[in-house]
């Protein structure tokens, strides 16, 4: 596991920012109002990764037709940092009174594997709302990256372990975890580069900073679309539809690289229970909207059906997928650092 003293200190002055930029949006939001009143003031949607990602991308997406039905107003805020985990704290300790929501992915699930003081436990700091979506990825590259085919990618990553680069949004993201699947898969170990999201990391595969990494159709449709980079798979069991010529890395020959990204809303621990149903019931009724249907199909992906926007199945979900990234990370000989 590469997590540099470099990073940690980058990780921790932008943890700094996020509390300091996440207190003040909390400032107005007076913990303690009533619940019946609830919403009676603005709503902070907190994104951990930076503007402009696909964890980004899904919160805008659904925000304003929540904040419709709610009946107030959503603000976004990122407050980015070692893959997830600093917004994810920092939600973790704001008042429970519904004005101070989460959007995290598949990363609540891998972080307690990788990380040995994390400042808060999913299944215990959380209230889970409902689930989102669920996002294939892509393997992708600057787009004048030597390899033509994810095999090409293969062979060339093991004869050039010393030079290529693969990009992440942090440790516990999920091109983190995609990155360490296809490391396994191809069997090799390569220098990662950790951003504090896809945003910027898709901005430097896009510039030949970097050389490929892994990331959610949501951030990568339209670059592979205007041919900004080179794709060589997508990591679901079929085909995307909105990426119809993109093989799936069974094809490509790499089947144990499969991983998709689920994403969820969460509230801090003891949110008000009708708080938590306004604010399902407003996410169902928002990814039932045609529009956010008709978006969200364009980036290669769709709302959970209405029964997964629920905390019971949310947290349902929650539990296994820590079950099951636990084992794989203890599997990978992957310790928590
Ligand atoms: N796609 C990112 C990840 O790898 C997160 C983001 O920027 O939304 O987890």
């Amino acid at each position: 596991m590469r997590l540099t003293s470099g990073y940690r200190a980058a990780a921790r002055m932008i943890a700094a920012i996020g509390v300091v930029s996440l207190a003040a949006a909390c400032a107005g939001s007076g913990g303690g109002s009533d619940p019946a009143a609830y919403p009676d003031q603005n709503i902070t949607f907190v994104v951990p990764f930076s503007a402009g990602g696909p964890t980004d991308t899904v919160t805008r997406l659904i925000a304003e037709p929540m904040a419709a039905e709610l009946g107030g107003k959503i603000v976004v805020q990122n407050v980015e940092g070692a893959g997830g985990t600093v917004g994810a704290g920092e939600v973790a300790q704001a008042q429970p009174d519904g004005y101070t929501v989460l959007m995290h992915h598949i990363g609540m699930s891998t972080a307690p594997s990788l990380y040995q003081n994390l400042g808060y436990e999913p299944l215990e700091s959380f209230e889970t709302v409902g689930l989102v979506t669920e996002v294939p990825m892509t393997v992708i590259a600057r787009k004048d990256f030597e390899p033509a085919t994810l095999q090409d990618l293969v062979a060339h990553v093991k004869a050039n372990t010393d030079t290529v680069t693969l990009a992440n949004a942090g440790i516990g993201a999920a091109s983190h975890l995609c990155g360490l699947l296809f490391q396994t898969a191809a069997g090799v170990k390569l220098q990662e580069v950790p951003y504090q999201g896809t945003g910027p990391a898709l901005t430097d595969l896009v510039g030949g900073q970097v050389d490929f990494m892994c990331d959610q159709t949501t951030n990568t449709s339209g670059q592979i679309s205007a041919g900004e980079v080179k794709a060589y798979a997508v990591t679901t069991p079929e085909r995307v539809a909105s990426l119809p010529d993109l093989p799936t890395t069974t094809e490509g020959g790499l089947p144990d690289l499969k991983v998709s990204v689920w994403h969820g809303l969460y509230v801090p621990k003891g949110t008000p229970p009708e708080v938590v149903t306004k604010l399902s019931e407003a996410l169902q009724a928002a990814l039932a909207d045609q529009k956010v249907i008709d978006q969200m199909a364009k980036l290669g992906t769709a709302p959970v059906p209405a029964g997964d926007a629920t905390p019971e199945a949310h947290r349902t979900k929650l539990e296994e997928q820590l079950g099951t990234w636990s084992k794989v990370f203890a599997d990978a000989g992957i310790e928590a650092s």
